[in-house]
């Protein structure tokens, strides 16, 4: 059987950078982008299969997962599809706190649930979880949504570490600020905000989708083979501000 690397929230950003990265090195026989966005259909070439996928959706994330696994064996999961939506805590209402958790923690679990245990059986996988700055440290532009669910994906990984070892390794990949529609679209920061956050990074400005998709590509690959329950910084400094 062919190997498989699968990416979620591969529409835009970071996870359209790891797809690219996978294309670029062929580590694995085959690539399949998800995303909720129909415009994943559009962002690659035919080397990819696209699948639009709502990842909060645990039956969608089953059907979708199976369907792949019928041709291949899928040995990469990267788990980076993520809203993020500013509220202040008083206006936050239940639903939106829902959202959140539902598509930022739930949709990981939904495809760490699929995907682990078929790894764990033909014992070879690792997984990349990506988290944020946000969850190690709180946010308050983020919110606290946002900040719990990736404080959730930081607990989620170290389980699944232990549960899914010794064959499959898990590990988290730590964002700061990148340079990416959900960070800069976003009503999260005015400019000058944005200006004062990067003017005090030690790396001085904002990391660009590349750098990140180049780390969690290589917590997918052999290079890594020694690491799992890992988190993995990739912040520009932000951590020592
Ligand atoms: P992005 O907005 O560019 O990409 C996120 C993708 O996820 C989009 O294509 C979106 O359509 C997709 N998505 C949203 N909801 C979905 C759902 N329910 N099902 C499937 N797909 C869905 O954002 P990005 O900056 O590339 O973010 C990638 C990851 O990095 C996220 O987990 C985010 O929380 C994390 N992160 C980003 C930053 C940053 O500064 N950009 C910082 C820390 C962490």
């Amino acid at each position: 059987m062919q190997s498989s690397a699968l990416v979620t929230g591969a529409a835009s950003g970071i996870g359209q950078a790891v797809v690219e990265q996978f294309l670029d090195d062929g580590s694995t026989d085959h690539v399949a982008a998800l995303d909720i966005d129909p415009t994943i259909h559009d962002t690659f070439d035919e080397a990819v299969s696209t699948s639009v996928v709502d990842v909060s959706d645990h039956k969608e994330v089953h059907e979708v997962v199976d369907q792949i696994e019928q041709t291949h064996d899928i040995t990469a999961v990267v788990n980076n599809a993520a809203i993020s939506r500013y509220y202040w805590l008083g206006d936050l209402t239940f639903e939106e706190w829902q959202e959140v958790i539902n598509v930022n923690l739930t949709g990981q679990y939904n495809v760490a649930h699929a995907v682990g245990p078929k790894m764990y059986e033909r014992g070879d996988g690792a997984i990349v979880n990506v988290s944020s700055t946000a969850g190690q440290r709180g946010s308050a532009s983020a919110g606290v949504h946002y900040s719990a669910s990736k404080a959730g994906v930081l607990g989620l990984t170290k389980g699944l570490a232990k549960q899914l070892a010794p064959s499959v390794r898990v590990n988290s990949v730590v964002p700061g600020l990148i340079d990416t529609p959900l960070a800069t679209d976003s009503e999260l920061w005015s400019d000058e905000e944005l200006a004062a956050f990067v003017e005090r990074l030690p790396a001085g400005r904002l990391g660009d989708p590349d750098e990140v998709a180049r780390v969690i590509h290589f917590l997918c690959g052999e290079g890594s083979a020694y690491m799992t329950g890992s988190v993995v910084n990739v912040d520009g400094g932000s951590a020592l501000v």
